[in-house]
């Protein structure tokens, strides 16, 4: 079974229409988080409505999970409230947050930006920020681990194969593998005509991430890669409950309400 990956559209309406001529070929199409952008301005509503016809009218199989530009702003409360609007979009073969489904001999979970607690008793997980201490959720900007903490101690306690994640635009790699765990973000590039997108085969467990070359690389030095990722193995340490972690601080950045790491020059 195939499954293909993106994360982050933020409203590109072409990234759209793309994944509705491409995407359908696969076994199942997975959305991670971000499908709105909040900082565009306008009326979110509108952004929502676009969507929502956008997921009914696709062809294919479908699981989605709401991220930090998903959620509803209540103007009496003052609050951000879960993407109901998300919810509501539940049919048969799109699947999203908090359900939970069987295919190709998987169990997956969709795991909601507001859900808590936070993971499933599932095969893969789709969820949108990364759980944190993964190469996935380290920015390769500054270092920051922008991952969720929380998340972490999900995956500890429910060992999921896969986890299909987004959040974080640019990380040191697409992929990590902690023990058998898999964490993938395809991460994304405004610039391209399609979204950057992982193929990743089931049942050999391996995949490729796609990007618009001709848009420019967005892929780092390898060099560069190579040395943060010796000096991230070199900084795990193995505490006395088995909990791999950081011995070293993470780079200082800046932390959200929800707990994230945040840059508030490039919100993800
Ligand atoms: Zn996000
Ligand atoms: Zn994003």
């Amino acid at each position: 079974m195939t499954v293909l990956h993106v994360a982050d559209l933020h409203f590109q309406k072409r990234w759209f229409h793309w994944l509705s001529a491409s995407a359908p070929q696969h076994d199942l199409l997975v959305i991670a988080g971000d499908l709105l952008d909040l900082a565009q301005g306008g009326c979110p509503a509108s952004q929502m409505a676009w969507v929502s016809d956008w997921v009914r009218d696709y062809p294919g199989r479908l699981c989605l999970c709401s991220g930090d530009h998903d959620l509803e702003w209540d103007n009496l409360a003052e609050i951000w409230r879960p993407a109901y609007w998300l919810r509501d979009l539940s049919q048969p073969g799109v699947w999203v947050d908090g359900e939970r489904f069987d295919l190709g001999g998987l169990s997956f979970q969709s795991i909601g930006f507001s859900t808590k607690p936070k993971g499933g008793a599932a095969d893969v997980w789709v969820v949108h920020a990364p759980p944190s201490h993964t190469m996935v959720a380290r920015r390769r900007a500054n270092g920051c681990d922008a991952g969720d903490p929380e998340l972490r101690l999900g995956v500890r306690k429910y060992r999921p194969r896969l986890v299909l994640c987004g959040h974080l635009h640019d990380t040191y790699a697409w992929r990590d593998q902690q023990d058998s765990i898999v964490y993938l973000n395809p991460g994304r590039n405004d610039r391209a005509s399609f979204p950057n997108h992982i193929i990743w085969d089931t049942a050999q467990n391996a995949g490729r991430r796609v990007t618009d070359v001709a848009a420019g690389s967005i892929e780092p030095d390898p060099d560069q890669v190579a040395a943060v990722t010796a000096e991230y193995t070199a900084n795990i340490a193995e505490p006395e409950d088995g909990c791999k972690v950081l011995a070293n601080e993470a780079p200082a950045c800046g932390t959200s309400a929800r707990g994230l790491c945040v840059n508030t020059d490039n919100p993800n």
